[in-house]
């Protein structure tokens, strides 16, 4: 078994965006910036922005971090994002989902420019994604797609088995592994919740991505020998042998699985790193060379 490290991934793609920022203001071009918005105080949503910004200041790009309070009404919130789509010195924005109940997620997805979608939600830049046009591709496929290149896995030919069918993580992955490329060109087989036998699906897969958000629920009996797990679910557990009281864990049993395949990803250490790595990918792209 090979691991997937995320971290060592990450950190090798990451200097190489470093050191193209650091080309680009010798060259006295525009220093990319990121905008993250933050609504509410969800300690998971917390931890993921403080980690995003400080990989921007990591790299060199600018960030604004805009924390509102939970009681944000929706008017106000679309009222930042049109300030900050305006504001030519922000190339990339983003808005942490979950949001709290009373702000309709679409609304604010569709609020951001295209432009400066760098986590790819928009319905144009999946609308793009899906017709294999350049565009932002959600970070969380795309930090996947960048580790299964970086590892030069085949993915040809492959039956991948991808559980769950969130427009952020399942569906955009079901669509970048099945397309004419390399990763990708896999038959792809797209699982959720009212999937019959799950199981007997995933024992078919050379491939597994689970993006469940359960604990430990792909076990070492659902995967075959060989297989190539991805590891998308971030959990919390309870653990009081921890400062924080809680550990994070994935969606697959790592200790059982591990044992039977041929790749892995821990959680953490996996795909969440990848991610931030994607995302800051997606800004540099973003920055509009005058
Ligand atoms: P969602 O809750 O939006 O989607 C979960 C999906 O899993 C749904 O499609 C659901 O099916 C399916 N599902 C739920 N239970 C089962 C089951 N028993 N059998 C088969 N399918 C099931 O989650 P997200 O896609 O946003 O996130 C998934 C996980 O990935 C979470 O743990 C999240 O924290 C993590 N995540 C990690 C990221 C990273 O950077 N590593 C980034 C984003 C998410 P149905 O549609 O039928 O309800």
């Amino acid at each position: 078994m090979q691991l997937l490290d995320g971290k060592k991934v990450s950190e090798a793609i990451l200097a190489g965006i470093a050191e193209t920022v650091s080309q680009r203001k010798q060259e006295g071009k525009k220093t990319p910036h990121l905008a993250a918005i933050l609504v509410g105080g969800d300690p998971a949503s917390q931890t993921y922005v403080a980690s995003k910004v400080k990989t921007c200041e990591q790299i060199g790009f600018g960030s604004t971090l805009l924390r509102l309070g939970e009681e944000t009404s929706e008017p106000e919130l679309l009222a930042h994002i049109a300030a900050f789509n305006a504001d030519p010195e922000i190339d990339g924005i983003l808005v942490q989902l979950p949001l709290p109940r009373h702000i309709a997620e679409e609304k604010v997805i569709n609020a951001i420019s295209p432009e400066k979608d760098v986590d790819g939600f928009h319905p144009i830049s999946l609308g793009r994604m899906v017709l294999g046009l350049p565009t932002f591709i959600s970070a969380t496929p795309n930090g996947i797609m960048m580790m299964l290149e970086h590892y030069n896995i085949d993915t040809t030919g492959k039956h991948c088995v991808v559980i769950g069918r969130s427009n952020i993580v399942g569906t955009p992955m079901s669509v970048l592994l099945s397309r004419n490329s390399n990763p990708g060109n896999c038959t792809v087989t797209l699982c959720h919740s009212k999937t019959r036998d799950l199981k007997a699906l995933c024992l078919q897969a050379d491939i597994i991505v689970a993006a469940i958000g359960r604990p430990n629920y792909v076990t070492a009996d659902m995967v075959k020998e060989g297989a190539i797990v991805i590891d998308v679910g971030i959990n919390r557990i309870e653990d009081s042998s921890k400062k924080s009281g809680f550990r994070l864990v994935g969606d697959v049993d790592f200790d059982q699985v591990a044992e039977k395949c041929s790749y892995i990803t821990p959680v953490p250490g996996g795909v969440g790193k990848m991610t931030i790595c994607a995302l800051m990918n997606n800004t540099l792209l973003a920055v509009k060379d005058k």
